[in-house]
């Protein structure tokens, strides 16, 4: 039986500080660099928001650009040309429908171009601290490993650890299982001998 308590307790001692390494200044700046961040490093995005950033400040400003120049602007991300298009298109629906404000409710979230569960879930968490758990690829296969979920789809998953974590521990956990992901529990070749996780784990491996 696995014991969640115990795996969070053990996680809250090994990345008592985990958070977003994205770098953002606003709800916007947050919603721009997740969605640049599908497929592509954090450390990436950071690299690129600042120019784009520069240029086009505010939703106001970025519905009216030139899907071509945001292209170029964020050419060292992954899908740059797809992105720079969901960027415009979701910059208008900001400007039209919700005043030039990021919404925060998920439904909302979900209405934009280039907005997932996912993406829709970390800005929830982390520019308005509402109880939100994003399952991306590393939450999943933590999790997964880790006999906290079976789910064989991420929305399974984040059903089963939305309902065996306190809402309270959703932003935290996912940041942490995150750090454990890119860290130790790695998708090939997870070095469980060095994991804080390996007595309640049973996908440990010598
Ligand atoms: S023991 Fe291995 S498989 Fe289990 S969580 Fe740790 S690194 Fe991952």
């Amino acid at each position: 039986m696995v014991n969640v308590k115990q795996i969070l307790t053990a996680l809250g001692k090994a990345y008592p500080l985990a958070k977003t390494e994205l770098q953002f200044n606003s709800p916007y700046e947050l919603l721009v660099a997740t969605i640049l961040s599908a497929q592509t490093t954090d450390r990436q995005v950071n690299k690129t928001t600042p120019k784009l950033f520069s240029y086009y400040p505010t939703p106001e400003a970025l519905a009216t650009a030139n899907c071509e120049h945001v292209a170029q602007l964020i050419k060292g991300v992954g899908l740059y040309r797809t992105k720079a298009r969901y960027l415009v298109a979701t910059a208008k629906i900001l400007t039209e429908s919700f005043q030039g404000q990021v919404p925060h409710t998920l439904a909302e979230l979900l209405t934009l171009p280039g907005v997932g569960r996912k993406t829709a879930k970390v800005v929830l968490a982390n520019a308005f601290g509402i109880p939100a758990l994003a399952v991306d690829t590393h939450v999943f296969r933590v999790t997964r490993r880790l006999g906290l979920a079976s789910g064989n789809t991420p929305e399974q998953v984040e059903k089963e650890l939305e309902n065996s974590i306190p809402p309270e521990e959703w932003i935290v956990t996912h940041h942490r299982l995150i750090r454990h992901g890119r860290q130790v529990c790695r998708a090939r070749r997870p070095l469980c001998n060095e994991c804080c996780l390996r007595s309640y784990c049973p996908s440990a491996k010598n």
